[in-house]
Order: structure tokens, then C-alpha cells, then sequence
């Protein structure tokens, strides 16, 4: 090997353990650096010259550890540079769109909600959501030409093949490729899935199911969905609509479903339906968060009804976990944290699933709430960006 050559790798493997120290050390200065990596002052000097040209470092005195000895002014500190560029997410529910721009590591600086009836107007909501985007990222500071992904999702069965909503689900998005159509309007990749599977993700990363491999993330709100982890993956199926679970039928001749079957599980256990069920007992208007609140308080209406939903969303869950046998599952969506629905999962589960699948199972209440699908979609697009981008 030529002399030059050699030289070359001396370099290159000498850049890597300043790079490395930083990494794990946080910042630095010159003479910790060359300390740390046992090379020369002039060595690291040099290195930390070429690495500022390239921007992978920077200089600064904010931070890092108090330096040893000395009085005066701190030392300058060399520190990795942040990774370029930003994020977005955009959540998009049957009567929401919430907006979030991050920094590329995911961490949310601004935010943006409004309430829309999203069902019925496709186009509407994805104009809506895109000027949603460029408005939080001047809220955060964020330079529009520095967007590197939005991830999205909406509230239904998203076809990864034809990147459409399945049929009937949405009426107002018929025909709408929604991470396409976003995409069009941003001129960013878009990153889209279905809500059940981003507030999987979310759960799984920063909530309830941090450290599980194998967890069934279940959404009860409008309607009622799940995202299914295993190996620590989602699992979205061949056609990415995996875990669809509001759609199991649990009596042949019920009400007619939004996706076309009749009796579906869906029709019996939603947060509206539910309200409905209990609206003519009391004389103040019911929402989810009152609903949830007389729940906590002992209601008794409201607990009968919630431990009904619960046992028969719990059925359909026995079945799936002697299918998968999970670890855990996530309840999540506006009805998740009541103690009555949780209870009567855990019952049904208990009641129906092989018993060695049922002990090893735990039942827990999602810890982002209604943050899930925000968080989950900004961590969508860290890992778009992530796979697309070298770093
Ligand atoms: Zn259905």
C-alpha cells in the first residue's frame, strides 16, 4: 500500500474516534479531545479544522462538562452539529387535523390543532393540513426550504399498494391517495399510515409499551382499530391494513357498517354509539372526556355500559392474542384510559384466550392519550427521513 494511502486511513480512523468520542461524551474541547483519543493537540486540531469545514461539528461554550482546573473564561467546546433540516406531523382524525414541526430528532417545537369534520371533505382537509404545516413550522422558527418529511396518518385502513383509504371507510376521500395528495401540496415526502398503526408506534417508542416486542395497540374512539407490533416492528400486513379489528362481526344480522358488512364490531362498541346508548339517562350533554369522568367516579350506567364494550372488544382480542401471543396490550383512543372498558377486556381475555396466553398478557391503559397520533406520525417521519438520508 502506497505511503499516501496508509496516511489516508490514519486519518479516516482518527476522524472516527473524535467523532465517537463526541458522541458518547457530548462536547468537548480540543484538549479533552486529544486527552480522550490519545492523539496530539496539533492532530486533533487539525482534524476538528476539517470537520467544522464539512459541518459535522461546530464550536460552542454552552454546554458540556465543567472543565478541570483553570479560572476564566470556558473553554470553546467542540460538539457534534445537530442534524440538518426538520420534520412535520400531521394527524389527521374524523374531527381533528393536529400539526406538529420537530427538530430532526423528533422533538415536537410547535403545534397546531383545529376541529373539521374531515370525513366528508378530502381535498379541504389535505389543503387545511398542508397551510397547517407551513403556519407551525413559522411558529418554530423553521425555515419551510429546510422540511425534509411529514409523516401522516388518517383514520382508516390505508392501502399501502394503491396508497389509497379503503372504500366506504372515508366517503369525502374516495379516489385520494392522502400521502400522495399531501405530498403534492408540500413537495416533501410523505410518510403515511393509519392512526391505529402511528399510535403503535408512538406507545411503542415513547409510552406504555416501551421494551415490549410484541404488543397489540388497540384505538377506541370513533371508531375502533389496532396496531399490531411484533419482533418490536409494526405489522402491517401485505397491503399495510393489517389489525383491522373494529371489522370482526359479532352478529350476522346487526347494524349495517361504514365498510359495507353488517354487524361489525365497530357498530356495537364505538365512542358514539356508545354515547348514544347512554345519552337518554342523563340530562347533561355526554362527551368522552364526561363519559370517562363519570366512569372514574363510580357511575354506575356508565360502568355497566363501558365493561360490556370492553368485554366485547375483549373478545376479539382473545382470539388475536392465541394468534400472537403479545406481551402486551395497549388501550388507546379517547375511551382507552376507563378503568370499566380496561376491566372488561382483562375479563374477556382472561375468560376466552388459551390460559398460558392470558397470564402472560398484560392490560394497560396508553400513556400518550390523545397525543398519541402526533407523536407517532413526527416519529414516522424521523424514521423516513432516517432510512431515506444518509446521515
Ligand atoms: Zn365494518
Amino acid at each position: 500500500m502506497s505511503i499516501s494511502g496508509s496516511l489516508e486511513r490514519l486519518r479516516a480512523a482518527n476522524t472516527r474516534a473524535v467523532l465517537t468520542l463526541l458522541a458518547g461524551e457530548g462536547p468537548m474541547s480540543r484538549a479533552d479531545l486529544a486527552r480522550g483519543t490519545g492523539l496530539s493537540r496539533t492532530t486533533v486540531s487539525s482534524l476538528v479544522t476539517a470537520l467544522m469545514a464539512t459541518g459535522q461539528v461546530s464550536e460552542t461554550t454552552a454546554r458540556g462538562k465543567p472543565h478541570k482546573g483553570g479560572s476564566g473564561r470556558p473553554p470553546v467546546l467542540v460538539t457534534l452539529s445537530a442534524p440538518s433540516g426538520c420534520v412535520a406531523g400531521v394527524d389527521i382524525g374524523h374531527r381533528h387535523i393536529r400539526v406538529a414541526a420537530a427538530d430532526r430528532t423528533g422533538r415536537i417545537l410547535a403545534e397546531e390543532a383545529t376541529d373539521l369534520d374531515v370525513d366528508a371533505h378530502g381535498p379541504g382537509a389535505l389543503d387545511r393540513a398542508a397551510h397547517m404545516v407551513r403556519s407551525a413550522l413559522r411558529t418554530a422558527g423553521l425555515p419551510r426550504g429546510d422540511l425534509r418529511a411529514v409523516g401522516m396518518c388518517v383514520p382508516a385502513p390505508l392501502d399501502r399498494r394503491s396508497s389509497r383509504i379503503s372504500t366506504g371507510i372515508l366517503p369525502g376521500w374516495r379516489d385520494l391517495p392522502p400521502g400522495d395528495e399531501l405530498e403534492r401540496r408540500l413537495g416533501v415526502p410523505v410518510f403515511a399510515d393509519n392512526d391505529a398503526n402511528v399510535g403503535a408506534l408512538a406507545e411503542l417508542n415513547h409510552g406504555a409499551a416501551r421494551g415490549m416486542l410484541d404488543v397489540v395497540f388497540v384505538k377506541l374512539s370513533s371508531g375502533l382499530g389496532a396496531g399490531i407490533v411484533l419482533g418490536g416492528r409494526l405489522h402491517r400486513g401485505t397491503s399495510g391494513i393489517a389489525g383491522e379489528i373494529g371489522h370482526v362481526q359479532v352478529g350476522e344480522d346487526g347494524q349495517v357498517c361504514r365498510c359495507g358488512n353488517r354487524g361489525c364490531l365497530e357498530t356495537v362498541v364505538a365512542a358514539p354509539r356508545l354515547i348514544g346508548l347512554l345519552q337518554p339517562a342523563y340530562d347533561e350533554e355526554l362527551s368522552t372526556e364526561l363519559v370517562r369522568a363519570l366512569d372514574s367516579a363510580g357511575d354506575a350506567g356508565v360502568r355497566r355500559v363501558l365493561s360490556d364494550a370492553g368485554r366485547a372488544v375483549g373478545r376479539a382480542l382473545a382470539d388475536l392474542c392465541n394468534s400472537l401471543n403479545p406481551e402486551g396490550v395497549v388501550v388507546g383512543g379517547s375511551l382507552g384510559p376507563s378503568p370499566s372498558l380496561l376491566e372488561g377486556i382483562r375479563a374477556s381475555i382472561d375468560r376466552y384466550a388459551q390460559p398460558d396466553v392470558a397470564a402472560s398478557v398484560t392490560v394497560a391503559a396508553g400513556q400518550l392519550g390523545d397525543r398519541a397520533e402526533i407523536t407517532g406520525t413526527v416519529a414516522l417521519a424521523v424514521a423516513g427521513v432516517a432510512a431515506r438520508v444518509p446521515a
